[in-house]
């Protein structure tokens, strides 16, 4: 059970270096679910990728060696290479998510206490709270007027952008504070975030919130009003930067789970077509338990493989479930990366490290392995074969300590299929806080065994 770090593989690093130069722009570009669905369309249109209504719409016909993508909502995609193999034999699937634990804002937020304007918000997903305060914060997300117009806000990404930001009380105070527990620090109705103090001279009454009410107007044509179909979402501001003297890690906001969703882009991007059809399924929602029309548990995956199906002439309800029936996935999502100033809430033996390669869960969930997929030892055994085949550095590992807590991820939801299913990710630590770190090497590794998996895993 000898474990190699996979750094020591490489005599030229250049090739790890150049991808995460490619991945800290993605991620520092892409930080909402639907900055991500955009950028990767436009990455898989240089690769000759077709939207699937087009080709609907124009009674068009795949066949193997086609490209299609279909969209939901602009926060769900699937890409599909088609492959020379029957597709009624199955899919390759590389399933990852593309939201990322955040703070949302709420439908009416803006409000004045004491001259100081705040945006009221509502967290999404596991946060610790504790971590959000006192730090850049950007705005991103979408308002929709009432006419149909979609106005997209970015503010606090650019160097001349001003940030926003959540307060937290000074040490000096802190008396009180300081003897509640973590949970407790600081309270979801506390996350408010600053937005403004100057009075405008316009205004009667809550002159601060006015003068921003007249800039939003001003600047993007919102009226206080258009909050309520508003989905904006604060996120750490700034860019991926490398960690560590050596430049060997990555620290950047939402690799859980960007990092598994580009490699697997990346990965299908860039293979040869395929004997089984290949497919990246990015999906929406997975942090607050993959429900709704764009998360994992939505028809709309099942949906695009019974269109293409159809534009295949292979269509019917009996082709379409032994296409998922026959399929193989990997629910590709992070690991919780060991951290040697925590080394307690893990068993050493089964504990994902950075730096050694892709991290295989072959269960999750919490407890007596509750809420989990537990993948079958025949498909491990093909997997591994395929990656070992391909020379690519895997480990195997799970999520802490027996009884420490637990997680979960995609993989059940597609495993109702009865199509084989394994965890496969890269390890992170400070999971879920702003600023997560990955080793530039493990990135690659996903890459290079996402492929490995597009070619040869059936
Ligand atoms: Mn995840
Ligand atoms: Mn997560």
């Amino acid at each position: 059970m000898e474990k190699k770090i996979a750094w020591s593989k490489y005599e030229d690093l250049k090739p790890v270096f150049d991808f995460n130069e490619n991945y800290k722009k993605f991620i520092s570009d892409c930080k909402t679910e639907r900055e991500c669905v955009i950028e990767a369309i436009k990455l898989a249109e240089t690769k000759g990728y077709k939207n699937l209504n087009d080709v609907i719409a124009s009674n068009g016909t795949l066949q193997a060696g086609d490209k299609v993508y279909a969209a939901h909502m602009g926060k769900t995609l699937a890409l599909y290479h088609i492959g020379s193999d029957p597709i009624e034999k199955g899919l390759n699937i590389l399933g990852a998510h593309i939201d990322s634990p955040r703070i949302d804002i709420k439908q009416n937020p803006l409000y004045e206490d004491h001259d100081l304007v705040l945006l009221d918000t509502h967290y999404y997903g596991g946060i610790k709270k504790y971590q959000w305060v006192t730090l850049p914060l950007a705005l991103h997300g979408v308002v929709v007027k009432k006419d149909g117009t979609v106005i997209n806000v970015v503010v606090g990404e650019e160097d001349t952008d001003p940030v926003l930001g959540i307060s937290d009380l000074l040490i000096h105070l802190s008396a009180d504070q300081m003897s509640k527990n973590a949970a407790k620090v600081i309270e979801g109705e506390d996350l408010n975030v600053t937005v403004g103090s100057i009075p405008s001279k316009n205004a009667e009454k809550e002159k601060s919130k006015q003068y921003i009410l007249d800039l939003l107007k001003e600047k993007y044509n919102i009226e206080e009003e258009d909050f309520r179909t508003a989905e904006l979402e604060i996120v750490p501001a700034g860019k991926a930067r490398d960690l560590g003297l050596d430049r060997s890690l990555v620290m950047g906001y939402g690799h859980d789970d960007r990092v598994c969703a580009y490699t697997s882009l990346l990965a299908l991007l860039d293979s040869e077509t395929p004997e089984r059809t290949a497919v990246c399924l990015l999906t929406d929602k997975e942090e607050v338990g993959s429900i709704g029309a764009t998360g994992a548990h939505s028809k709309f995956f099942e949906n695009s493989v019974a269109e293409i199906m159809n534009c295949m002439g292979e269509y019917s309800e009996l082709k379409v479930r032994r296409c998922l029936f026959n399929s193989c996935m990997l629910s590709s999502d992070v690991s919780a990366g060991f951290d040697p100033n925590y080394p307690g809430v893990n068993e050493l033996k089964n504990t994902a490290f950075l730096g050694y390669g892709l991290c295989f869960n072959k269960f999750t969930g919490s407890r007596g392995k509750g809420g989990s997929n537990d993948a079958n030892p025949e498909y491990l055994a093909r997997v591994f074969k395929a990656l070992e085949d391909a020379e690519v550095s895997y480990q195997t590992n799970e999520l802490g300590r027996v009884d420490q807590g637990g997680g979960g991820t995609i993989a059940y939801i597609s495993a109702q299929y009865g199509m084989e299913v394994v965890d496969a990710g890269v390890a992170v630590q400070n999971m879920h806080a702003p600023w997560e770190v990955v080793s530039k090497v493990d990135v690659y590794e996903a890459y290079l065994g996402y492929k490995a998996f597009i070619k040869s895993v059936k």
